[in-house]
């Protein structure tokens, strides 16, 4: 049997660590916003090469906050529209949204799976205020074009770093790359919480003041709101466990890159497309993706063997019924084409090397 993530085993190798920092904290009697949250932040903040992090509840609250704060900055106005890939988890749309802002969406560029830079300038009108590429799969967006293009429009750049914690863009790490980025330690992310957990990363003091205070009542001080704010804070146990993680996380993405290694050269199967990359540190490999015609009898067939698979995602957002309306989009048919070929095997920090070999030999078995 090779779990597509065995979260149990994942959390294991973090022990005693965990248990011992959740007891620092409940014997601390303090919750919400303390030591461990700021001490996190630091790090956090340290590892991505940015002066700034604040600690929010989850990824979708941490791209929702960026796009309220550039509001109150006056820096976007609800109306205005942001260029957003259109293969990407519905969360990247929600957070646009949600705050009365306009997702125009873009196809990707079918070797990367990331936003395509060529097509911003097909998407952009009098109203477009941002972009915000999105590092999927754990790969960083090819962001020079897109940062030389919002320059020239003077465009806002947010990343979606919630697939990509650690990995590069040339010398910097994506979450310093943009004007702003949010990170998601959704527990099976590869720097993950146990339990829901978000940040905003950036070099701007006063998007992260405004930031901060939004994720707390609107709150500078306690009980003088300046804003209309939302409660959503990274608590002390989650921020104490991601501590613990941190220092593993280049270690394990490590790993992640040699297990795709392995799978790169060593599945051969004519029915199945690897992803269309070599291996490189802009590459921490969220997700192994490959693609087929046949992807109901490829899941059958590793499934009969023992092997999870996960397809993400099965439709694309302007595919779902939530977004019958609300959204800005030609013909998308690079992207409908990927929900409905994708399909990702096992990758992950602790799978063994028998394991691995399990699984490259279920892909390369697979006829129909
Ligand atoms: C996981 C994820 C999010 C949302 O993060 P949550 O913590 O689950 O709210 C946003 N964008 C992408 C690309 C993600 O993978």
């Amino acid at each position: 049997m090779v779990r597509f993530l065995d979260l149990q085993k994942l959390n294991q190798f973090y022990e005693p660590s965990l248990s011992q920092e959740a007891k620092k904290i409940i014997d601390s009697g303090f919750f919400i916003r303390g030591r461990a949250c700021s001490e996190f932040e630091s790090a956090f903040a340290l590892f991505c090469g940015v002066p700034y992090c604040v600690g929010v509840g989850n990824g979708l609250d941490a791209l929702t906050l960026i796009f309220k704060a550039y509001i109150e900055l006056g820096r976007i106005k609800p109306g205005d529209e942001v260029i957003i890939p259109a293969n990407t988890y519905i969360a990247t749309m929600l957070a646009v949204s949600e705050t009365g802002l306009v997702p125009v969406l873009v196809e990707p560029d079918e070797e990367s799976f990331n936003l395509d830079p060529l097509l911003l300038e097909k998407a952009l009108t009098p109203k477009t205020r941002a972009i915000l590429p999105v590092h999927l799969y754990g790969r960083s967006a090819n962001m020079n074009p897109i940062l030389s293009f919002a320059k020239e429009h003077q465009l806002l750049v947010v990343e979606d770093a919630a697939q990509a914690h650690g990995a590069y863009y040339g010398k910097e790490r994506v979450g310093s790359l943009g004007d702003a980025a949010a990170f998601s330690f959704y527990p099976s992310k590869n720097l993950g919480a146990l339990g829901d957990g978000g940040a905003v990363t950036t070099k701007d003091v006063s998007l992260a003041q405004v930031v901060r205070t939004l994720s707390n009542y609107g709150a500078q001080k306690k009980y003088v709101n300046t804003y209309k704010g939302v409660n959503s804070r990274l608590d002390e146990i989650q921020a104490a466990f991601l501590s613990v993680k941190l220092p593993y996380l280049e270690r394990h993405n490590a790993r992640r890159r040699s297990i795709a290694e392995r799978y790169l050269n060593e599945i051969k199967n004519p029915l199945i497309r690897l992803p269309q990359m070599g291996v490189s540190e802009e590459h921490v490999w969220h997700a192994f993706v490959l693609r087929t015609d046949y992807r109901e009898e490829f899941i059958k067939h590793l499934q009969n063997r023992g092997i999870e698979t996960l397809v993400y995602y099965p439709k694309a957002p302007h595919q779902q019924e939530a977004y019958k309306t609300g959204l800005i989009h030609g013909e998308l048919p690079i992207t409908e084409k990927i929900a409905a070929s994708v399909v990702s095997i096992p990758l992950n920090p602790i799978l063994t090397d028998d394991e691995v070999t399990e699984v490259v030999q279920g892909v390369n078995d697979f006829v129909c």
